[in-house]
Formats: C-alpha cells, sequence, structure tokens
C-alpha cells in the first residue's frame, strides 16, 4: 500500500480524496493554484504545493509542476480525480517514467478509450451495442453527407476528443449538418486540440444510463450497478440517482453486463464509467467510457455501501478486490444534486464570489461533499460545482421527499447557486414519474 498520495485536483473530489486517505492512514500532499491559496481544506493534508497561477493551464494542468511536487514531497502516487489531468495519457505516462503511480488505467488502455471513435470500435469487438453512425472518423463533408442519408436525420455530430459536452452538434437536415461538422471540428481543435469528429444516429427523447464499474490489475471486473443522469442541460449532468428508475430488469442485467464485456475487452483497471444512451423502447447503446472517478460517484457508493476513492487506491496498489460480483448489494434509491456557484434564474451565468453565510442540512441519509465554507470565496477561474448534496433513503418517493428538505435546508448566502432549480426539479410530476429524459430541462424549465 502507498505511504503517500499527491492529489493532482481541487476543489470538492481533492477534499474527497484527503478523507478516504486518511481513513486508510495513508498522508496526502495538496497542490493548489495562486487562485486557491488559503483554502481550508488544504490544511487537512499533511503537505500543500504551490503549483502556479490562479488559470489552470498555468497550474492544475501543469505536469511539470505537478510532477515536481510528487518528487520533492517524496508521493509514491498520483491521485487525479476528475477533470484536468485525469485522462490525459501523456500525463500517465510522465508518471509511469517518473515511477510515481498513477491512480487510473493504463496509458495504452486510457489512450484507447479516451478517443470516443476508438472506444466505439472497441464496443463493437465486445459486442456493446453502439448507436448506429460513422464508420470512423468522417474524412469530408461528402461521406457526412453519405453517413447521414443512410442512417437518416437527426444525427449528431461528435468530436472524438471531445468531453465535458463540448464538441457536440446536432444537424437536422443537409444545411445544418454542413455548418454542424465545421462548428464541432473548431470547436474541438480549440478546447481539445484534435479536430476528429465522427456521426451519430441522434437518439430522441432519450436517457442517460451509465454503469459504475471496479477492476484490478489481475483481471478482476466487477459492476457497482447503474446510474440514471437524465436530467441534463447543453448535455452537462445536473442529477444523478441509482438505481435508475426506469430499466426493466432484464435490461439492467444486461446493460451492466454490456459494461463489464467493454472493460474486460480494453485490458482496463481502477474505476470506471461505461456511458449509454437509452431509447424509449429501452434499447441501450454505448456512447462512451469515462477513465476515472466520475462527479456523480456518491450515489453508487450509498447504495453499494462501497468507497469508490479507497477501492481506486487499493485496486491502483495492485491488491486483489476483496469481493466478487455476488457480494455487490444495492440497496435502496440514492439522489444526488449538483450543486454550482450559478444563477439559474439568469440563464446559469456563473456566480463566483464570496459565501458570507452557510447552512448544511443533516440528519439521516444526507450527505453533502464540498469543501466551501462562510466567508470561502468561488474563485471564478474553474468549474462552478461548489459541492453534491447526496441522500439515500429506502424508496425513491422517500430519496425525493427527502431531497426537497435538504435541499430548502441548504442555506447559502452571497452568491447564487443551483439549488432552488433542483427543487423544482425534484417538486414536477414528471421527475417523480421516472419521466426525465435529457431534453426534459431544456424543454420544460
Ligand atoms: P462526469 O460524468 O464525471 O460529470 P463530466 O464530463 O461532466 O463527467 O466531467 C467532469 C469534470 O471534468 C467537469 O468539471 C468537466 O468540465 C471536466 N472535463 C470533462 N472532460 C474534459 C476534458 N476533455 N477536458 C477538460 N475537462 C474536462
Ligand atoms: P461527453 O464526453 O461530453 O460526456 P457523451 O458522448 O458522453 O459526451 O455525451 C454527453 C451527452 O450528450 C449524453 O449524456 C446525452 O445526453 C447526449 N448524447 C450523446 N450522444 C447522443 C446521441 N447519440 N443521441 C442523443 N443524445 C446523445
Ligand atoms: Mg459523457
Amino acid at each position: 500500500m502507498y505511504n503517500r498520495i499527491l492529489i493532482a485536483n481541487r476543489g470538492e473530489i481533492a477534499l474527497r480524496i484527503i478523507r478516504a486517505c486518511r481513513e486508510m492512514g495513508i498522508e496526502t500532499v495538496a497542490v493548489f493554484s495562486e487562485g486557491d491559496r488559503g483554502s481550508a481544506y488544504l490544511d487537512l493534508a499533511d503537505e500543500a504545493y504551490c503549483v502556479g497561477n490562479a488559470r489552470s493551464n498555468e497550474s492544475y494542468l501543469r505536469i511539470d509542476q505537478i510532477i515536481s511536487a510528487a518528487e520533492v514531497s517524496g508521493a509514491d502516487a498520483i491521485h487525479p480525480g476528475y477533470g484536468f489531468l485525469a485522462e490525459n495519457a501523456k500525463f500517465n505516462e510522465v508518471c509511469r517514467d517518473c515511477e510515481i503511480d498513477f491512480i487510473g488505467p493504463s496509458p495504452e488502455a486510457m489512450q484507447k478509450l479516451g478517443d470516443k471513435n476508438e472506444a466505439r470500435s472497441l464496443a463493437n469487438q465486445a459486442g456493446v451495442p453502439v448507436v448506429p453512425g460513422s464508420d470512423g472518423l468522417i474524412e469530408n463533408e461528402k461521406e457526412a453527407i453519405a453517413v447521414a442519408e443512410q442512417i437518416g436525420f437527426p444525427v449528431l455530430i461528435k468530436a472524438t476528443a471531445g468531453g465535458g459536452g463540448k464538441g457536440m452538434r446536432v444537424a437536422t437536415d443537409l444545411a445544418t449538418l454542413k455548418a454542424g461538422l465545421e462548428q464541432a471540428a473548431n470547436e474541438a481543435l480549440a478546447a481539445f486540440g484534435n479536430a476528429g469528429v465522427y456521426i451519430e444516429k441522434f437518439v430522441e427523447h432519450p436517457r442517460h444510463v451509465e454503469v459504475q464499474v471496479l477492476a484490478d490489475k489481475h483481471g478482476n471486473v466487477v459492476h457497482l450497478w447503474e446510474r440514471d443522469c437524465s436530467t441534463q442541460r447543453r448535455h452537462q449532468k445536473l442529477i444523478e440517482e441509482s438505481p435508475g428508475p426506469t430499466l426493466p430488469g432484464d435490461t439492467r442485467s444486461e446493460i451492466c453486463a454490456a459494461a463489464v464485456r467493454m472493460i474486460e475487452n480494453a485490458n482496463y483497471y481502477n474505476a470506471g464509467t461505461v456511458e449509454f444512451i437509452v431509447d424509449q423502447e429501452n434499447n441501450f447503446y454505448f456512447i462512451e467510457v469515462n477513465a476515472r472517478i466520475q462527479v456523480e460517484h456518491p450515489v453508487s457508493e450509498m447504495v453499494t455501501g462501497i468507497d469508490l476513492i479507497q477501492q481506486q487506491i487499493k485496486v491502483g496498489s495492485g491488491e486483489i478486490l476483496a469481493f466478487n460480483q455476488e457480494d455487490i448489494p444495492c440497496n435502496g434509491v440514492a439522489i444526488e444534486c449538483r450543486i454550482n456557484a450559478e444563477d439559474p434564474a439568469h440563464n446559469f451565468r456563473p456566480c463566483p464570489g464570496r459565501i458570507d453565510q452557510i447552512f448544511v442540512p443533516g440528519g439521516f441519509g444526507v450527505r453533502f461533499d464540498s469543501h466551501v465554507h462562510a466567508g470561502y470565496t468561488v474563485p471564478p477561474y474553474y468549474d462552478s460545482m461548489i459541492g453534491k448534496l447526496i441522500v439515500h433513503q429506502p424508496t425513491r418517493d422517500q430519496a425525493i421527499d427527502c431531497m426537497i428538505g435538504a435541499l430548502s435546508e441548504l442555506r447559502i448566502e452571497g452568491i447564487q447557486t443551483t439549488a432552488p432549480f433542483h427543487i423544482q426539479v425534484l417538486r414536477s410530476q414528471d421527475f417523480r414519474d421516472g419521466k426525465v429524459d435529457t431534453g426534459w430541462v431544456a424543454r420544460t424549465m
């Protein structure tokens, strides 16, 4: 087991990882940018190093600075969290060269799965259904038109290097296809340095269902059931729950088995997520693998009783998974709401600034994963998520009611947050009835 882990991240996930390490008796090294200097959660780490300026490409994305901090502090492993360098195969490789364990998959598996188009062919090989679409990257407009006419409009143009909802364009006809190709490629080039795009059938009114998996370095792969993340805005998740409220039992077994097959085929170890789109007839189609811990991992932790961060650390250090598939329960229902420093009344515009007062809800089955506190200033440089409110209850109705109560208790003064938006969604009959698809927020709210 590791003695010392460096956490190459910030905010709530950095704190989450520090806590897991402390419980395991592992020392922690935090890093911070000038924009996060003085953050209280840094005091919980055994050491903390400044890695550069506030902007993330001058700090949290600086491979040289992060590696230096690891070398100087004598860390034997790096946990990347999510975002930033978490899916950067180059960073993963540099860690290997420096003999520091990267808590994640091998650089080779990461490379293969990080390219969404390659991951699609891997899914095909593993007998996992993929969304009908192009056979590889789109080389020119002519090819795009041929694919679109074959699968039928609407289609979705997707960046092979895309992530975080970026580099995607819906096309409903030839004109929007031509414009979308260029827009998606340009956006992808600017955001990811890779202009490659492919085309998928745009599945209408789908649900987003993903399977949490866990794999060790000895070939053992298990799943921790599914999460439904259909409450989305601009392809970004807002509310996640486990189990999925609408999946028939046999579909559920099939989708979980498909995810395990996919992971086995990729020679993958670490925690990971296999994402699917589910249409209204409950047909499921693979969309991508997230080769890292995800924001919404707590809902799976609550229903299974398994600490996913601790498991990542254990399998990273070479331990054999201590349980079999049959040992993984799915108890009750867990829901998570992402609390973002955004103003839902003004088109979710970011609201960085000082939190004057905060009252955090509690009670049976309520969990708040957050690094913020009264007097904390939300910096303007990073993702606007400041915390995650999670509830766990025996039934879905109880979980919804508990979440409404917890959200109403949550008081954050000084900035606007998405909490009032969540209350509105949870109070809707559609959410209660499990009728929310990925376009619901845009249509209804
Ligand atoms: P999750 O399902 O874990 O929420 P997201 O796709 O929303 O996954 O990504 C989690 C975090 O990582 C978000 O903060 C998002 O902005 C960031 N992120 C995702 N993909 C990328 C990428 N390719 N480059 C930079 N940041 C990314
Ligand atoms: P990212 O890497 O940005 O997370 P994904 O491929 O996971 O990209 O897609 C993000 C979201 O976009 C999905 O959760 C879903 O809401 C929507 N989406 C993706 N592919 C399709 C599709 N073929 N049809 C309809 N919606 C899709
Ligand atoms: Mg995704």
